[in-house]
């Protein structure tokens, strides 16, 4: 990424889209779409300072909603380029209120509410789709109760809890925990603000609050309006304060996850969805449970699958290091289905084909191998290109030229035309880059000739 950034021969268009392709091989006009980010990239420094006084705070979607970001906000660290954006579905001041505290706070002045929507023209050769994938909604299979149990999550999520910049520094805290750490701050805050205004009536009354509410009970201040609104708020306090010390208890338990459990062919290899292997994620579960050993080496995991399809240089070496050095199991089983028992422990029932026994073992936490799915841009991606997707929603690439859409002169790599992992993905946008290639030289020569 940084590489790309930095060539000379490469225009980054970073939050833009393609909006219409005209033309033919050799010869294409694109207009692309460049998105307002509401914030100057020339001018910005990614200092950061508006996300940290931006009062509107929402779910992060580059961690996968597990974590918080602010309306103005930068997608991930080691974005390029290294610019903060304004999200226009959330930021008070583009919905009509009064904010513009970025703004205010903004050194570099690159904060500008006037930006609008650029189109721009390229007069393109060839045109390489790498669109990319989708993870599989996992909900769609009813028996994970993915959503449901909040310890059941995606390899993806995993990911971004397994991350050092994820939103918990790379502790595998539960999902469950963390929403009970989240409602111990919002209580808290609501305690805090009540405990003000309970110190206003003691300093008016020169008297605790709990003292004064015996005696209201008592029948002492029958009558006295303003003691009337003392007690109710006293009363309200306590509903928060008794609930919060439950919580703060159940709060002292937790720790992180140390027994894990990896589902394999969520979504693939299933004649309900997608009935071929999406190739890379039994290695990433191996990858992800070696990861968490790293981190914690009381971590255990099981994977549960029907195979372990590690297909590559060195991958069955590394699903052997797994087990003998990771505390890695392999299970060979399709999982029936997961429960919800004690402690919101998930419970993964199986059937153990090689014993030839059903049985049930509760984990910490569920982490589920998602297949690989064509992301939401795929249909209008194919309109506005004018290419074919096949069956399942890929890009339709020929047999014996494997890269070629359906319309000369526009490619496809990697997972935008099916399943396949990072470096397969590398040496085929250098093979779609050839291809390309050809095709400029071609017009080159046309046009010489
Ligand atoms: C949990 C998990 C872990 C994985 N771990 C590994 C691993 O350790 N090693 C490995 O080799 N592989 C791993 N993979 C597989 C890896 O993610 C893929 O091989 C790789 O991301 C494919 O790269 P790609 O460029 O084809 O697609 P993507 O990485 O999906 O990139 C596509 C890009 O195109 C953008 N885009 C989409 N639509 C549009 C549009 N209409 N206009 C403009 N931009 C658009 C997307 O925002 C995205 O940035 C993992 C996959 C998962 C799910
Ligand atoms: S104007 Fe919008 S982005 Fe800026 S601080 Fe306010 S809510 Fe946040
Ligand atoms: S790579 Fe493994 S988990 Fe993924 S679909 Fe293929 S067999 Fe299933």
């Amino acid at each position: 990424m940084l590489d790309v950034g930095r060539h000379p021969n490469i225009e980054l268009m970073a939050y833009s889209e393609v909006d219409k392709v005209e033309g033919e091989a050799g010869d294409f006009k694109v207009t692309v779409r460049r998105k307002a980010r509401y914030v100057d990239e020339d001018k910005c420094t990614g200092c950061g300072a508006c996300a940290e006084k931006c009062p509107t705070v929402v779910s992060d979607t580059f961690n996968e909603g597990l974590g918080k970001r602010r309306a103005v906000y930068s997608w991930f660290a080691q974005g390029i380029p290294s610019t903060h954006t304004i999200d226009p579905d959330h930021c008070r001041q583009l919905n009509g209120k009064k904010c513009g505290i970025c703004q205010k706070v903004c050194q570099a002045d690159a904060i500008n509410f006037d930006q609008k929507d650029r189109l721009i023209e390229l007069n393109v050769g060839a045109i390489i789709v790498a669109s990319g994938y989708d993870v599989f909604d996992a909900s769609r299979i009813p028996e994970y109760q993915y959503k449901q149990i909040p310890n059941v999550i995606t390899a993806i999520e995993f990911e971004r809890l397994l991350s050092a910049s994820g939103p918990t520094s790379g502790h595998l805290d539960r999902p469950s925990d963390l929403a009970i750490e989240e409602e111990i701050q919002g209580l808290e805050k609501k305690a805090k603000k009540s405990r003000k205004m309970l110190d206003k009536f003691e300093k008016k009354y020169e008297q605790p609050s709990a003292e004064f509410y015996e005696q209201y009970r008592d029948g002492e201040y029958d009558g006295d309006e303003d003691r009337k609104k003392w007690a109710e708020k006293y009363g309200a306090h306590l509903a928060l304060v008794e609930p919060l010390e439950d919580l703060k208890r159940e709060a002292e338990a937790f720790g992180v996850a140390k027994r894990l459990a990896f589902i394999q062919c969520v979504g693939s290899r299933d004649f309900r969805f997608y009935p071929f292997c999406s190739g890379y994620c039994c290695m990433h579960s191996i990858k992800e449970a070696i990861i968490a050993n790293e981190h914690e080496s009381e971590t255990t995991s099981v994977i549960f699958g029907m195979d372990i399809r590690a297909v590559g240089k060195g991958f069955e070496e590394y699903k052997i290091r797994g087990g003998n050095q990771s505390e890695i199991s392999y299970i060979r089983a399709r999982v029936a289905e997961i429960t919800e028992g004690p402690d919101h422990n998930p419970v993964v029932v199986y059937e153990d084909t090689r014993e030839r026994k059903v049985k049930e073992q509760d984990f910490d936490m569920v982490i589920l191998a998602t297949a690989c799915a064509p992301n939401d841009s795929v249909e209008s991606l194919s309109e506005i290109l004018g290419i074919e997707v096949n069956r399942f929603g890929f890009f339709q690439t020929g047999t014996s030229q494997p890269l070629d859409t359906t319309r000369p002169g526009i490619f496809a790599c990697g997972c935008a035309h099916g399943p396949m992992d990072i470096p397969e993905s590398v040496a085929q946008a250098s093979g779609a880059a050839a291809r390309a290639a050809q095709i400029l030289t071609d017009s080159e020569m046309r046009k010489a000739s």
